[in-house]
């Protein structure tokens, strides 16, 4: 998954970016970046790891510029690199022009090998490349090249583009990611997510919709179309379970309102249950397992205390670490958790392997015993549209029953959120329009896959 940003028409924009970048650091930790624009030439920062290390850069500080945009990116480590870091900037017929990516492309594989074969040079591994080669490859009104780039190309992606200081905002016609559209003072501002926007003093104004193009220039928005027709959204569900922050609104849906829901949904599926505390696996269980508490009248405890400072590259090159991994993220309170029966609530269940490591450790730190509850279905199906989830063979319950992934977990009941539930705990009123992509959970996927469908966060 990654983070996109724009802020434009403001001498700020590039520390306004930093924040937001901040703001969306949970959508990527490996690689951020910021491209600044508007006064003179377009320059671009990127670095490995943490935003904290790229506004550190003097030169970022120091650069003049009122429009930037900016990524945060989270890939499968095989592919984190430098060159890979967003955004990607070039000079075209059109001048200079910087792109950042939200999801994944899956016709990339075809498209690339048809830019090759007509000579394109590629620079990068990733999918978003192809959006520089078919904006250079095209003639015209820059906003209706963009347009023609988005048509071409399949799957799921929201864009920030940076032309000197036009900033734009894009969706693909499914509107699988999210993108808002905010503003503060004179300025638009474009986020994956709501919260990046209220951070920086301003205010959520709404989606970008599935297929929108919205071209802004000097605090006005000079023009938004759409480069294709949608027919039927499919939002991404997982947004709402995993990714996004719950102090967002994603898809017109506060996240937080949500999670509680699907945490009420579920103590309602386990009605007559008895423990003595139901706890969240921290920071994406906290609202369901409080929404399950108020349904069930069952006392909410914290049980674990979640270690903030792991990112993910100092945890992934040590193997020899995977084990102790758990014990560093998560530590139990013993006196909590310590001859208690307890319901613990976590999001998903993916490989299965942290979540056992987890509850071995509640297990050593005195549980007696442990009904382990999942806010939505099980995963059967790989996401192909921007989700790192692996393929279908290391997904736990596309291979294994939910009986045969108890006994393996260890506990005592396993309890997944039923598909209609989550979608009603994500789309509750009757004025929602919301059609959601749930392909991880039926392995129905709303577009064509492709065999060699991408399998990258652009
Ligand atoms: P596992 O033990 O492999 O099933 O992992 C389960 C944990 O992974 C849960 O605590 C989830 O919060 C977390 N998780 C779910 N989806 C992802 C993802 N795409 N990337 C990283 N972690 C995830």
């Amino acid at each position: 998954m990654c983070g996109i940003i724009g802020v434009e028409n403001t001498q700020d924009a590039a520390t306004l970016v930093a924040a937001g970048l901040m703001t969306l650091q949970h959508r990527g930790e490996e690689s951020a970046g910021i491209t600044i624009s508007g006064n003179a030439n377009m320059k671009t920062f990127r670095s490995m790891g943490l935003v904290s290390r790229l506004v550190n850069a003097d030169a970022l500080n120091k650069h003049d510029g009122t429009a930037a945009i900016g990524h945060v990116r989270y890939t499968t480590s095989a592919k984190s690199s430098l060159i890979n870091a967003q955004p990607f900037q070039i000079e075209c017929i059109h001048g200079q022009v910087a792109v950042a990516h939200n999801g994944n492309l899956t016709n990339f594989i075809k498209l690339r090998d048809t830019l090759l074969k007509k000579g394109a040079i590629f620079n990068h591994t990733s999918d978003t490349e192809i959006f520089l080669h078919l904006i250079a490859m095209s003639k015209g009104n820059f906003p209706n090249v963009v347009a023609k780039s988005m048509s071409l190309v399949e799957g799921a992606f929201s864009l920030v583009v940076l032309r000197d200081k036009t900033l734009i905002g894009a969706r693909d016609v499914n509107g699988f990611r999210p993108l808002v559209l905010g503003k503060l003072g004179n300025s638009y501002i474009v986020a994956s997510e709501s919260a990046a926007v209220e951070v920086l003093g301003g205010k959520y104004i709404r989606d970008i919709k599935p297929g929108e193009i919205v071209v802004i220039e000097d605090g006005k928005i000079i023009k938004s179309f759409f480069y294709k027709k949608p027919k039927k959204q499919h939002t991404c569900i997982f947004e709402q379970v995993y990714f996004s922050r719950p102090d967002s609104v994603a898809f017109g849906q506060s996240v937080k309102a949500a999670r509680m829901k699907m945490g009420q949904f579920l103590a309602r599926q386990m009605k007559g249950i008895k423990a003595d505390i139901v706890m969240p696996v921290p920071d994406t269980g906290y609202y369901a397992a409080l929404g399950f508490s108020r349904e069930s009248g069952i006392l909410f405890e914290q049980g674990f205390v979640r270690n903030h400072y792991l990112g993910r590259s100092f945890i992934k090159p040590a193997q020899n670490m995977r084990d102790m991994t758990a014990k560093l993220k998560l530590r139990p309170i013993k006196e909590v958790i310590d001859g208690k029966e307890i319901i613990v609530i976590d999001d998903s269940v993916v490989r299965g392997t942290t979540s056992r490591r987890m509850i071995n450790v509640l297990k050593e730190a005195g549980a007696k015993k442990i009904h382990f509850v999942l806010s939505c279905p099980p995963i059967i199906g790989p996401c192909y549209y921007g989700i790192d989830t692996p393929l279908k063979e290391h997904l736990i319950a596309a291979t294994q029953s939910v009986e045969e992934i108890r006994k393996y977990l260890g506990v005592e009941s396993l309890t997944f959120l039923e598909l209609k539930n989550l979608v009603n705990s994500c789309c509750p009123s009757q004025t929602c329009k919301s059609v959601f992509c749930t392909a991880c959970f039926t392995d129905k996927y709303p577009t064509r896959i492709s065999k060699d469908a991408y399998k990258e966060c652009g």
